[in-house]
């Protein structure tokens, strides 16, 4: 008998689209903690439109834009999208996952409903004027994050995407693991192979932040797919070993360096000459690690605040530091004069388009990068692994949440 709502885990009909189901739910009211923002809670079902997929989630990868999402800041998302018309006052976050094509709007072609698929995390409006005009559609004016600046995203047991956000899921890998590796391993593709001239190319020095984290554990394992020599950060023994195991060819603890954050006022002397004096026994850490005196030719930056000054610094004469987020703030400093004299290039990066998504699709489908899941949790633990990742109290590499997948299928 076909229900209005059906348990987690338990399969409606192929086809059969419930009126409601459960989600994993953010409110203005509880703002704060990722740990006590989520709540699941009972939803609609929402519509499907023209050329959107409707997903049946089987499990869904944990990221950072969502421990924003809770936090309400750098930006209230919901108070964003009702600027723009939305009618929600509430968010369901989630910008990857696995799971069933379930429905299709008029128009979609290339997925049909039984199709097992992985979700990436844009949406661009395919029409757009500047698309149209062959521009890349992550520069779009209408480009936004799903399960972030739009809403319905992949922490429900039904979610709602454009059908190219829809790849083929990766038969090797169980629904976990299928579910997380794709946000961070398209934005570190993007970041590592995505700005001409500044790819990696065989025997490249590569300093990536965040080894062990999810962007740089995909990036480790980039870097070294494309022949380059990834040398990562950390800020523990056991994370610098999870590192190596994936192939970086030297790891640095930051734990042993105390010159972190903005830079000191140029007219205190002292400070200055005490943070030049900290950044460069980092770089010769770095040549140490690496085994020569060589400079990186690309920074993989993510970090923000704390790390900008030192990548800056450290980065190759001509090199690029790239960077895609601010985890530990965004008001970082710069001293232009290395910027200018070693034309230095500074690159904003953010995830990336169909074409990158398929490309890193297509190297863990075939086996050449581990997706990296270190952590499955169940989908009352939506909040917790969240917050476990604020507080850098997480396992090294991706999380992900069981939605309808049972403990057994992840
Ligand atoms: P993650 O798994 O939590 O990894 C982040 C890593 O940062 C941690 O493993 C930690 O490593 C390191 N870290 C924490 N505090 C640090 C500090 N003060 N100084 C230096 N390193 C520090 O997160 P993620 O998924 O890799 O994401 C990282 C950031 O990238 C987040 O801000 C996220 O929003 C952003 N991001 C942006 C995009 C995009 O498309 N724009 C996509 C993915 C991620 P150690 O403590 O071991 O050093």
């Amino acid at each position: 008998m076909k229900k209005s709502l059906y348990e987690l885990g338990e399969m409606p009909p192929t086809g059969h689209v419930p009126e409601k189901m459960y989600a994993s739910v953010i409110r203005p009211d509880r703002y704060g903690p990722p740990e006590e923002a989520f709540r699941t809670e009972v939803i609609d079902v929402p519509p499907v439109g023209r050329g959107q997929v409707l997903v049946y989630m089987m499990a869904a990868g944990v990221n950072y834009n969502n421990v924003w999402a809770a936090l309400g800041t750098p930006v209230d998302v919901i108070a964003a999208r009702q600027r723009n018309g939305a009618a929600e006052e509430f968010h369901i976050g989630g910008s990857e996952g696995s799971g069933i094509v379930w429905a299709v709007g008029d128009g979609v072609k290339q997925v049909r409903v039984g199709d097992e698929v992985i979700l990436s995390g844009c949406q661009w409006d395919e029409s757009a004027a500047d698309i149209r005009a062959g521009g890349d559609p992550m520069m779009s004016s209408t480009q936004a994050v799903w399960g972030y600046e739009e809403n319905f995203g992949a922490f429900a047991q039904f979610t709602l995407v454009d059908e190219y956000q829809c790849h083929p899921k990766p038969q090797r890998l169980s629904w976990a693991e299928a579910a997380a590796f794709l946000l961070t391993g398209a934005t570190a593709y993007r970041q590592l192979l995505g700005w001409q001239p500044n790819t990696v190319r065989p025997g490249d020095p590569i300093l990536i932040w965040g080894g062990a984290g999810g962007l740089g554990s995909m990036a480790i394992q980039i870097v070294r797919t494309f022949g380059g020599r990834p040398v990562a950060v950390v800020s523990s023994a056991a994370r610098a070993d999870y590192c190596k195991q994936l192939g970086a060819e030297g790891v640095l603890d930051r734990s042993e360096f105390t010159h972190w954050g903005r830079l000191p006022d140029i007219s205190d002397v002292h400070a200055s000459a005490v943070w030049l004096q900290e950044t460069r026994r980092f770089g010769a850490a770095f040549w140490e690690a690496l085994g020569e005196k060589r400079a990186p030719k690309i920074v993989l930056e993510h970090t923000g605040q704390d790390s900008i000054p030192t990548s800056m610094y450290l980065c190759d004469t001509g090199g690029m530091v790239v960077i895609c987020g601010g985890t530990t703030g965004y008001h970082a400093d710069i001293d232009l004069r290395y910027l200018w004299m070693r034309q230095k290039r500074l690159q904003g990066s953010h995830f990336a388009n169909f074409q990158q998504c398929r490309a890193i699709t297509e190297l863990v489908a075939k086996n050449y990068i581990d997706p990296c899941l270190s952590y499955v949790g169940e989908f009352s633990e939506i909040g917790r692994t969240h917050q476990m990742m604020r507080d850098n109290a997480h396992q090294p590499g991706n999380m992900a949440v069981l939605i309808n997948a049972t403990s057994s299928e992840a």
